[in-house]
């Protein structure tokens, strides 16, 4: 038997599920399902992984790393251990050489194939990162699929009823919400919404926040103190936060208590109701993300027949209100940690088995679409830069998109064509994604016009191609000179080429933009 994984590689603990024998289960992986995401060295020769590195954090955690997925796409990032240096990459291959090991013992076979869930919010560094760490660890990645999705695909299946779901996905960092319709074993998602920048974390911080405020009542002011012992104090505290937080799940008030922070007792209560206040421009930001999901989707509250709530931070009271009063209560899952990892599972049998072999309701489809949309900077009439989507929120993909510009200068010998992902017509509050440096071949006092392609694959990344065309270029000849770039080794897709021409997009571009710098 050929088994393919279904991976949940979490921040702080990660999860692996394979479908067999007809259902899905999570491995044991030395006694426990979970397991911690956590890399630690005991001397210079002797790594450890997973549940003998966790009690490590806390000994030594010079020798430890915790987190990686934070840091996931930042390509400076590195850890320094016994004069050695690892990237995140290295890390997370790390990781998941284990969790193939250890579910290769529980299984009796070789693994190859799996398939990794990212945060639906993760960007093209963060998801190409991931890919990177699978290949890395020797593994065939078949997709990388969005965790809110895997979770809908491991709810969903086998229920014989169509429905409409919403998933509420509130982790450590990012906050997302889905809409996706299930017909049999056909997984379409509806619409996409979220931010990255909201979660668990930020309600730490506030508590953080509100703790430095009791502290310098106490006469000890670290508000703007970048010292050693305030950046340490301020390590207590949003360690005490975090605690406090995960308290106040099950709790109408909790006890802050530090014996000795700068000198200091700290002896703080925080009631549920204060802690809400707290976080309440957040709370109203994932309401709001509700709203805007649903209108997306041009669906209102009673078309959802469903609500699942997925991630560590739903553990939170106010968080089951919220979707309680906006749309209905929401269901829970048995194996609340264990449901993206299923749904990765499945699609993982459902990829690589014969049609026979996979019983929940045959071959299993699934049509993402993008939370945000992607573009380039480019200049309007007037030579300011604004932001242009190519390829927009909500669009299903696999796709490929295509415009037409223009350089802005005779004699131009450059075009620096920047690549964002936002909603804001200023590119300086996108994301920037990167950037391409074409340069001119055929220098010419008229505008040389510039084609570029954005090609978002299965996995939701963006691979950007750019080219220049020959001035005065006419329909036919595009299509020529595209198929000599792919003759030459660039890629470029003639069918995208051929739609922009049929569309007009180009006559209208032509009016609408002037050029890229
Ligand atoms: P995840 O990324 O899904 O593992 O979620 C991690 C986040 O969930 C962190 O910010 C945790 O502090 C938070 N979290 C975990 N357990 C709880 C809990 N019981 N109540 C509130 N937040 C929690």
């Amino acid at each position: 038997m050929k088994y393919a994984l279904g991976i949940d590689l979490g921040t702080t603990n990660s999860v692996v599920s394979v479908y067999r024998k007809g259902k899905v289960e999570s491995l044991s992986i030395e006694g426990s399902k979970t397991v911690p995401s956590v890399v630690g060295f005991k001397d210079k020769d002797t790594m450890l992984v997973g549940k003998m590195a966790k009690p490590r954090v806390i000994i030594d955690p010079e020798h430890s790393i915790v987190s990686v997925k934070r840091f996931m796409g930042d390509r400076r990032k590195r850890y320094s251990i016994y004069g050695i240096d690892y990237s995140p990459v290295d890390v997370s291959s790390i990781i998941l050489k284990k969790l193939v090991e250890g579910a290769e013992k529980a299984l009796g076979e070789k693994v190859k194939d799996v398939i990794i869930t990212v945060p639906a919010y993760f960007t093209d560094a963060q998801k190409e990162d991931t890919r990177k760490a699978g290949e890395k660890a020797g593994l065939n990645v078949l997709r990388l699929l969005p965790e809110p999705t895997a979770a809908a695909i491991s709810y969903g299946l086998d229920k014989g009823k169509d429905q409409t779901i919403m998933v509420y996905d509130l982790g450590g960092g990012t906050f997302d919400v889905s809409i996706l319709d299930i017909k049999g074993n056909k997984f379409n998602v509806k619409a996409v919404d979220g931010n990255s920048q909201l979660g668990g974390d930020d309600f730490d911080n506030k508590i953080v926040d509100f703790l430095i405020d009791e502290l310098n009542q106490l006469g000890k002011d670290i508000k703007n103190d970048n010292s050693k012992e305030a950046k340490l104090a301020r390590q207590k505290l949003k360690e005490a936060a975090e605690r406090a937080k995960i308290e106040l799940s099950e709790a109408q008030s909790t006890h802050i208590i530090i014996p000795e922070i700068l000198g200091v007792s700290l002896d703080v209560e925080l009631t549920l109701q204060k802690y809400n206040k707290l976080i309440d421009e957040y709370l109203k930001d994932t309401i709001s993300k509700i709203r805007s999901v649903l209108k997306s989707a041009r669906m209102t509250p009673e078309d959802i027949d469903r609500v699942i709530l997925v991630g560590g931070s739903t553990r939170n009271k106010a968080i089951k209100e919220i979707v309680t009063k906006e749309i209905k209560e929401p269901w829970i899952s048995e194996h609340v940690d264990e449901a993206v990892s299923h749904g990765a599972a499945l699609l993982a049998a459902s990829l690589t088995l014969p049609e026979q072999d996979f019983s929940p309701a045959g071959k299993l489809e699934y049509h993402d679409r993008t939370g945000h949309s992607l573009g380039v900077e480019l200049l309007d009439e007037r030579n300011h830069p604004f932001f242009r989507p190519i390829i927009v929120k909500n669009t299903e993909y696999p796709v490929q998109q295509g415009i037409l510009a223009w350089t802005v200068r005779a004699f131009q010998e450059q075009v620096r064509v920047q690549v964002f992902r936002g909603e804001n017509k200023d590119c300086k509050l996108n994301t920037k994604l990167g950037e391409l440096l074409l340069s001119i071949r055929n220098l010419s006092k008229d505008q040389v016009p510039i084609g570029a392609i954005f090609d978002l694959d299965q996995d939701g990344i963006l691979h950007f191609y750019c080219v220049e065309l020959p001035i005065n270029i006419g329909e036919q000849q595009i299509i020529k000179v595209v198929q000599h770039a792919i003759n030459n080794g660039n890629f470029l897709d003639v069918e995208s080429v051929r739609k922009l021409m049929e569309s007009k997009m180009v006559q209208f571009l032509k009016t609408e933009i002037k050029s890229v710098e």
